[in-house]
């Protein structure tokens, strides 16, 4: 008995890999990204009240009624609660829903890289052809060219993700506008992976959904875990029009069936938050970001600071090792801090050895306590 050959190329996530790193090294886990302080009461008192209340069986397949009403809500275009929102468990599954419901063997799909890791593990399930577009280091921008060549009328779907998971970045109109341009030329679907909306410290978020004539095209991928400090309560969702969110659902009836019953109801009540709510959690990350940052900087990382999300990517050559994986073996035994190896999310390039992806969802003790711990590392090389 051995592992499907569709999956024995991909092992274990580097996410479970590195954070049995951060146990077996008792050190400061700055790789998985999943915050190490409290979620707000309010949200974890709506979930205990649902099991007291009873919404302990399954749910509606594709969503409570009060959650999907509630994503309609707050979604920027407007939209059918019951034909176009499908609730998953966690966005990992909306990825695969909508890769295994809308990809057949053989489809072209455009992955952006750095990539979140289960998006090739999913086009891979659903035996899909892939063409990798690089974000070239140290910039991250997208190259129009590159882009361009990468198009054909042979291309299914583009996985887009901003902002962007490890870059941090938050692309440009530009960009979202070319993508949007060639999409449309070429008759593809979009999946927008915007599970950071909600974390953009610098900049403006402008989701593809709302550009001219892509509603029709485009699946929006939003997460409650992120927002909320509920990384566990693995509750995401897709935003698509009729005919996308047909065979996302297909997918998703057989995968899971439906997300937890009671954390959906609390995951309503969640996201009709008052205002004030987003404001003090987009300050308290541009705080952890800003402590972060400055600490690589002064530990003798070369940094940029992230426009969203809650990682950053670090530039370790200063310290003179060959590639990420070794750099961050030595940084998890010597500095008791783990950081991800970033080319576990390339297929084309090497670019990615030269960084490590440090996660700032922690407490600011943690990270101080962290950026302390790393100011050693110096020594070692005399920087
Ligand atoms: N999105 C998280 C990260 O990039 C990991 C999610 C997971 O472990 N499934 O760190």
């Amino acid at each position: 008995m051995s592992t499907a050959e569709r999956l024995s190329s991909f092992g274990e996530s580097v996410f479970a890999t590195w954070s049995r790193v951060a146990i077996e090294n008792d050190a400061i886990n700055l790789g998985q990204g999943f915050p190490d302080f409290a979620a707000p009461d309010f949200i974890k008192e709506a979930a205990i009240k649902a099991i007291r209340d009873d919404e302990n069986q399954y749910s509606r397949s594709a969503g409570h009624p009060k959650l999907v009403e509630a994503i309609a809500q707050t979604f920027e275009i407007e939209t059918n609660p019951l034909d176009e929102v499908t609730v998953t468990c966690g966005s990992t599954e909306t990825i695969a829903a909508t890769i295994l419901g809308l990809v057949n063997a053989g489809d072209e799909v455009i992955v952006i890289e750095p990539f979140y890791d289960s998006y090739l593990a999913c086009l891979k399930m659903a035996g899909a052809n892939v063409n990798i577009v690089t974000l070239h280091a140290p910039t991250f921008t997208l190259d129009e060219t590159e882009l361009r060549n990468a198009f054909s009328d042979n291309t299914k779907m583009i996985i887009v993700n901003t902002p962007h998971n490890p870059t941090g970045r938050v692309l440009s109109k530009e960009e979202l506008g070319l993508i949007a341009e060639l999409a449309i030329r070429h008759d593809a679907i979009v999946l927008a992976d915007e599970v950071y909306d909600k974390l953009v410290l610098t900049g403006n978020h402008i989701p593809i959904a709302t550009l001219p004539n892509m509603k029709e095209r485009t699946i929006t991928l939003r997460s409650l875990g992120k927002v909320f400090s509920v990384t566990g309560w693995k509750i995401g969702w897709a935003v698509a029009p009729p005919h996308l969110t047909e065979g996302i659902r297909s997918a998703h009836q057989f995968l899971t069936f439906c997300a937890a019953t009671p954390l959906q109801v609390a995951a309503a009540e969640a996201l009709l938050a008052p205002e004030e709510y987003f404001n003090s959690y987009t300050a308290e990350y541009t705080e952890r970001r800003d402590v972060l940052v400055e600490g690589l900087k002064s530990a003798g990382f070369q940094v940029q600071s992230p426009e969203g999300t809650y990682f950053v990517l670090a530039d370790h050559t200063p310290f003179g090792f060959d590639d990420d994986i070794a750099f961050c073996h030595h940084l998890a035994k010597e500095c008791k801090v783990v950081g991800i190896p970033p080319t576990a999310f390339y297929a084309q390039s090497d670019e990615g050895q030269q960084y490590v992806r440090f996660a700032f969802c922690k407490g600011v003790e943690t990270l101080k306590n962290a950026v302390e711990r790393l100011q050693t590392l110096r020594d070692g090389v005399g920087v």
